[in-house]
Formats: C-alpha cells, structure tokens, sequence
C-alpha cells in the first residue's frame, strides 16, 4: 500500500464515526455562526437548536474528542460551544469504546 493510500486509509478509520452522526444533513448554519456579526440572542438560539440535534447523537463523544483533539475552535462540537470547550482537555472526556458499525 502506498504511502498516500495508507494516510487516506487512516484517514478514513479516524473519522469513521461522522458516518453516524446526527447532523448528518443538518443546516450547518445552525453549527457554525455566520461571517457577520451575530447578536446574542440569535447565537443563543442557534446554539440551543444545535445541542437539541448533539443530544440525540450516539457519536456526541466521538465527535468531542476529535474536535478537542484538533483544537477546533470554532463551531459546535460533540454538544459544546467553542467557548465550552476552552476549558475541556481530552483527559475529561470519557474515552470511546468501539462498537460495530451496522
Ligand atoms: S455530537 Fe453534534 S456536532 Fe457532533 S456529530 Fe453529533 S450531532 Fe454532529
């Protein structure tokens, strides 16, 4: 196997979860805030209807731990706002046991 398949491979495993995720299809406005100023009503709105789609997600840890892995700093992650996930390091988040893919 080639070098690039191999990292594409590991690519592929790593993110394999996003296959199963609840936003799958999902306006991801409602994820990420918009370019322009946004107030904080509309941001708290936004973030509320987010974290309802996070709630029913059997990835929600899976998702954590990759965006805290990456230090995604903008969006919602794995039920938490960016300013939510300042604090949070991986060692916080239990870690994810597999489970079959169906
Ligand atoms: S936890 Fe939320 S943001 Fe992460 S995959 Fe699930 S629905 Fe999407």
């Amino acid at each position: 196997m080639a070098r690039r398949q191999k990292i594409e491979h590991r690519e592929a495993r790593y993110t394999l979860w996003q296959e199963s995720a609840a936003c799958r299809g999902e306006d991801q406005n409602t994820f990420y805030g918009p370019d322009a100023p946004e107030s904080t009503t509309d941001r708290n709105n936004r973030e509320a209807a987010a974290k309802l789609v996070c709630e029913t997600c059997s990835v929600k840890a899976e998702c954590l731990r990759y965006s805290l892995a990456r230090h995604e700093t903008y969006g919602i992650w794995g039920g938490t706002t960016e300013r939510e996930r300042r604090g949070l390091t991986l060692d916080q988040v239990p870690a994810v046991t597999r489970r079959r893919v169906s």
